[in-house]
This record gives C-alpha cells, structure tokens and sequence, in this order.
C-alpha cells in the first residue's frame, strides 16, 4: 500500500518535471523546456517555505506577498506546459525580481531576502541559453542588478510595513541564508553536472568521429593546400602505406608520399576559387613504403577549417579487383581464340563433310533419274532421304554455332516475296500430297513485290516451319499466309503465318520448344527424329530480321507459327529476265561451259546434269588448265571450284579478269562463310552455286548469265 503511494508519488513527480515535453520537437529544445520548468518549480518550492516561516512568525503581509509570487509562478508553469516558453519564462524572471523588492521592502534587509539573488542568478544562467542567447542573458542580468540596486536604496534595513522582533529577525535571516546557500549550492552543482556533461557528450561525439574515421576502408589523409603537407591520416592509411605510426607520415609533403600527380591535383584545387571548387575523383597507382605498387581509386574532396583550407583525399586499394579485371580479360582473349579455333574447325568440317555427301546426293540423283532395278528403288530413296538429312543436320548445327559466336550476317539483296513463297509451295506440295494433307494456300496478292532482305534465310525459316508442320500433322491442313499489312513507298510490314492440324504443342512446352536441342517431348525425337535446332535458329533470324517469331498452339488441334518483318522495297519492280522462260529451256545447247573442279567425283556429277542440259563442256583439274583451256576455247561460261591445287579459284578468276572483265564466272564451292556473296563478288565472280548443288539452280543460273548475254546481244543487233 506504502509502495503504491510512494509509486504514484514519483510518478507524478516524473510527469510534472516532464510537463511541456514534446517528442516531436527536438532534443535541445525539450531539455531547455525541462529546464524552465525546474527553476519554475524551484521558484515555488522556495516560496512554500518562505510562506510557512511567515505563517509561524504571524507575518501575515509577507505571507500574502508569497501568495501572490506562487500563484504567478504557477500561471508560469502552466504556461510552459502550454508551449508558451518564453512567456513563462519572462513571467518566471519578472516575477521573481518583483518578489524579492517586495518582500525585502516589506521585510527590510535584516531579513536577508536579498540573500536569494545568488540562486537566482545562478538560475539565470541554468535557464537561460548562454551560448546562444547571451543577449538575453545581458538584458536579464542588468534588469535584476537594476531591481537588486533598487532594493538596497528603497528597502529600509528594519520593516516599517510590519512590525518584526529581534528574534523574529535573526530567525528569518538564519533561514533564509540556509536555504539560499541549498538553493546555491543545487543551482552550482546542477550547472557544473551539465558542463561535464556537455564535455562528455563532445568528446563521445569526437571518439564516435574517430572510429568512422579511423574503421574507415579508405586510407584518408588530410593536407593543406598551402603547404601542401599531410597534418592527418587514419588509421587505414597506415595498413595500406605500411607505416607502423602516424608521427612517420604526418608533415610529411604529399609528393614524397602520394607522388607528383596528386600534388597537382591539389595544386589545382588550390588555385579554384574556394566556392567554386569540386571533388576530383579516379584512379591512380601509388608505391607503399616497402615500394610495392598498388591500384587505388581516388577522391580529392576540398574543405575549410578554421580559415584553413584543406584537402581530405580518400584512397580505396582496388589491386585485387585490377588483377580480377586482368584474369577476366585474359580468360575473355582465351574463350575467344577458343571460339575462333571452333569456328574454324567447323568451317573445315562443313567443308570435309560437304564434299562426299555431295558425291553422295549427286550420285543418288543420277541413279535416281536413270534406270535401276525395282528392288534397288526403296534402298536408293533411303539413300537420297538420309544423305539430304544428314546434309540438313551439318548446315543445322554450322547454322546454330554461327549464331551463337554472333557471326551471322544476313544479306540484303533484292527478291520478290511471292515467287519465294511459290518455291516454297512447290517444293512441300509431293510431301503434303504423299500424306493426304490439303495444303491451303493464302498469299496476297499485293506481296508479288521485290524487296531487299535475305531470300535464302526467309526460306530457311518457312522451310522449317513447313516441314515441323507436314512432320507433326497426320490430317487436315496445312496453310501458308502471307499479308501485306502496312504498305508504304518505301517499305512494307509483312505478315508470315504457318499453321497445322496436328499434334499441337503442351502450353507448358510452348517456350522451351524456342530453346536449342528443344523438343516438346522425348516421344517426338523416338517418333518424328529432328534435333531441337530449328525453332532456336528460325527464331534467331526473323529476330536478326527485326521480327519475333512467335508460336499458338492447342494440343491435338494445332499450331500457328507466326511473325512480321519489315522489308524495304526496290525500285525495280519486276526482275528483267523472263523466269517463265528459263524454266521452260531445259535444253541448253549451244553454250559451252567450262568446268573446273579438283575432285574428280564432284567433277562426274556435275557432268552428268551438264550433258543433260546439252552443254558443250570443257574439263579442267586446276585453276592452270583452266586458264589454259580458257584462252583455246572462249567459254560462255565458267564454273569455277573455289579450292584447286596449284592455282585457286580465286587465282584463276584474277587471271582471267584481266582480259575478260564481262565473262559470266560462277562460284562452285562446298565452302560457307560469312559474307561470301560480297567476298566472291569482290573477287570478280558474278554468282556462286554451293555444293551440293540443285540442279534446276544451277541450271537457272547458267541460263540467266548466258541468255542475258543473248538478250543484250540481240538487243543491240
Ligand atoms: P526438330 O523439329 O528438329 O525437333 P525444332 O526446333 O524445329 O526441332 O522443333 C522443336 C520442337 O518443337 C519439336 O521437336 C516439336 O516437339 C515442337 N514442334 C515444332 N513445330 C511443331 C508443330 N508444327 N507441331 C507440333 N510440335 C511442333
């Protein structure tokens, strides 16, 4: 029960010293508060007992002065609880002066109120902020000197007001020296108690400065820029430097230290006028003490001290991430010569494994188109079929890795979108017939247009996807569209769709089947075969092209494969050779071609197309003969093999340019590589046919580089 009283007690206490007390204001502000209301409360105190001495003495006029005194001093701490300091605190200094030339005139001086101005100037100064307001200070101490003046003039040395003893006196003068002296002595103590408290508080904020300063990761030193010589350095600088004590760095000048590069950037942030300066920020190398080199990065920040204008350079060592940034690099040069060695290898590779399937293909046809045995039919079409896919894988997988090292030029030639699209048609309409399939066909009509592009990868894509459709669907159809979207004079938005009825895709498949050696499903590589690299490339050239192909599909419905591009158009409207009628001319009499190939089984295949056609043919083994035969027979045209012994394909064409410059020469190579056309071009072929060859392309370009010759012949004639 005594507890609980005691409890309420404090706790009333506590919440009248820490009335006024706002969390929203700040630190400073609330302890001045708290300040106030403690001499308020003082104030008070003193005065309750002043009143009671003048109860037991029967001085009833000066018990109604301290009366007054407390009731003002009470208006002055509910003005203060209110957030009214500086009332309160005005109300608190007049009333108290007041009080005491009251009291002392009522009294006299024999009394010793006056002794009370000691605590009160001390509480002065305990209120007052003296190191920000000293003014007010100044202006409150002069009043109180006016009122303490006042008084020893004014004030009678024994009461005339009211009548007081001897006794009475030396009662009232003992207790009020007491209790001036305790009130002195808690004002004195209190002051003191808040000084060292300040220091405490100073040095706490120096020491917490320290440890930032010295836990810092950068090596700091501070110089001024006058001298140019370092007055500080952290802890930091001595572990990066490799100095065992500070005294070994401090004076020293910044060039024996951190080189003549840093004394003129100081020097330059000397010269800026001291308002305009800026931080200087980089990298530089330094030496340690032991003079081992080391990377750091830098920061030159200009300040003031004092009038003193310094610079505090922070150094952070960056050596291990150089030398990681060094590895890097080192590893990036290795990958990439790893990548060329790759890249050539496969290259080499396209070309070993071109050569024989082309003997392989190009044997196949002759055996196909010639007579063979009924039981040899099916054996001869698994040949052509395997040897074809296997071709299809190698130009698969040198197609992917050229993408991968980034190194796939797309060409930009003119061609016209609907005759692709009735070669694309033509070549799958045996394969969707063979498999009762209705091929639906929507090509509009506006996309009979030349355009600049890549014909060769268009139709790499639509080849793709038209065969994954013809593969994945058993009925119903197949559709092909093409939509000219946006047409203007200089290009055209076109739309490329493939759609099916087959098996369709999983939803949850439907990104993954865009990844390389994706398939949908292990059944599809068991059931279908394929390798998972076709989406990934057709994906990566329409994207190359500036498109996004794109796939929806249902399981067990379908799927629609689908993208737009944007072309450029030519001016040129329509190709000035007469296609219709190079497709008719199977015959090619008249002309004599002269052939120069080194492997003698490239050399029979090609022959036999070229005897179907009836060509006249000349035979050469190497770029020598060729050149030889050349000169004895005058051409109408060359095939030209790229690699020969003794004098290259490119050699040869050097030779004959000289004197012939309009002579059409054709490329015949097994050979892919980038930028090829404006390689060969530049080398003074007209075209190329690459091995394995199709024979209707080849026959095309033969009859177009010789008719053209006819047409212009006859055109002048
Ligand atoms: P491949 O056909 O050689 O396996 P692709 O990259 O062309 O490789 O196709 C990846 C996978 O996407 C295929 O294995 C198949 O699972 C799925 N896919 C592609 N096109 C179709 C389609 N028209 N219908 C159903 N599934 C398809």
């Amino acid at each position: 029960m005594k507890t609980n009283a005691l409890d309420k007690l404090v706790s009333f206490c506590y919440s009248i010293l820490n009335s006024g007390i706002d969390p929203s204001k700040s630190h400073e502000e609330n302890r001045h508060i708290q300040r106030l209301i403690i001499f308020i409360l003082f104030g008070i105190g003193v005065n309750v007992i002043s009143l009671l001495i003048n109860l037991f003495h029967q001085l009833y006029i000066s018990l109604l002065i301290n009366l007054t005194t407390t009731l003002l001093l009470v208006a002055a701490f509910f003005l203060t609880k209110d957030g009214r300091q500086n009332l309160a605190k005005g109300l608190g200094i007049v009333t108290i002066n007041l009080y005491l030339f009251a009291i002392s005139y009522a009294e006299g001086l024999r009394a010793g109120e006056h002794l009370y101005y000691f605590p009160f100037l001390l509480a002065l100064i305990f209120v007052i902020d003296i190191r920000k307001n000293h003014e007010e200070l100044i202006l409150t101490s002069v009043v109180t000197f006016i009122t303490a003046a006042f008084i020893f003039i004014l004030a009678p040395y024994v009461s005339t007001v009211q009548t007081i003893s001897t006794e009475q006196y030396s009662g009232l003068f003992s207790s009020n020296l007491s209790l001036s002296l305790v009130t002195t002595t808690l004002f004195t103590y209190y002051i003191l108690k808040t000084l060292e408290d300040n220091e405490e508080k100073i040095l706490d904020e120096k020491r917490f400065k320290d440890t930032m300063y010295d836990t810092s990761l950068d090596a700091v030193f501070i110089v001024e820029i006058n001298s140019l010589r370092i007055t500080d350095c952290n802890k930091r600088a001595l572990e990066i430097f490799n100095f065992q004590k500070k005294d070994e760095i401090l004076l020293k000048a910044v060039k024996q230290l951190l080189g003549d590069k840093m004394e003129e950037h100081i020097i330059v942030q000397g010269k800026q006028p001291f308002t305009k300066k800026s931080p200087w920020y980089g990298n530089m190398d330094f030496f340690r003490n032991d003079n081992a080199p080391f990377f750091a990065y830098v920061n030159i920040v200009p300040f003031a001290h004092s009038e003193i204008h310094y610079c505090k350079i922070s150094i952070l060592d960056i050596t291990e991430i150089k030398v990681a940034e060094f590895e890097i690099l080192k590893a990036k040069e290795k990958a990439e010569k790893a990548a060329q060695v790759k890249s050539r290898f496969l290259s080499n590779m396209s070309h070993e494994l071109r050569t024989p399937l082309n003997a392989i293909i190009g044997t196949t046809n002759i055996i196909l188109q010639e007579e063979y045995l009924p039981s040899q039919r099916q054996s001869f079409e698994v040949l052509k079929h395997s040897s074809e896919h296997m071709m299809q894988l190698v130009n698969d997988i040198l197609d992917f890795s050229k993408i991968e090292a980034g190194k796939m030029q797309l060409e930009n030639n003119p061609f016209n979108i609907k005759s692709l699209f009735q070669k694309v048609v033509a070549s799958f309409t045996s394969a969707i017939d063979s498999k009762n399939l209705t091929f639906k066909i929507d090509i509009d009509s506006n996309a009979d247009m030349e355009v600049y592009g890549d014909e060769l990868r268009l139709n790499q894509v639509m080849n793709n996807l038209v065969s994954n459709a013809i593969k994945f669907t058993e009925r119903g159809t197949i559709g092909i569209e093409v939509k000219v979207q946006n047409k203007k004079s200089h290009s055209a938005d076109i739309y490329f769709a493939i759609s099916d009825t087959g098996i369709g895709i999983p939803q949850n498949k439907m990104r993954q089947i865009f990844e390389s050696f994706t398939q949908a499903d292990i059944e599809t590589t068991r059931k279908f075969g394929g390798t998972g690299l076709g989406l990934a490339i057709s994906k990566k050239i329409i994207a190359q092209m500036g498109g996004n192909l794109k796939a929806d599909s249902e399981t067990n419905k379908g799927s629609k494969f689908y993208f737009n591009v944007n072309f450029k158009i030519t001016n040129q409207q329509k190709s000035y050779v007469d296609e219709d009628r190079i497709k008719g001319l199977t015959s090619l009499e008249g002309i004599t071609v002269l052939l120069a190939e080194d492997n003698p089984i490239n050399m029979i295949v090609a022959k036999r197309f070229l005897q179907k056609w009836n060509l006249n043919i000349l035979e050469a083994e190497n770029g020598v003969k060729a050149v030889e035969l050349f000169y004895q027979n005058k051409p109408d045209i060359l095939l030209i093999d790229l690699e020969m012994p003794e004098m290259d394909g490119a050699q040869t064409v050097a030779v004959l340019r000289k004197s012939h410059p309009e002579i059409p020469i054709i490329a015949f190579t097994a050979a892919t590589y980038e930028n090829m056309r404006e390689d060969l071009l530049s080398k003074g072929f007209n075209d190329y046919v690459p091995k394995p060859f199709k024979p209707e392309e080849l026959h095309k370009k033969i009859a177009y580089y010789t008719l053209q010759g006819l047409n212009e012949h006859l055109k002048a004639s």
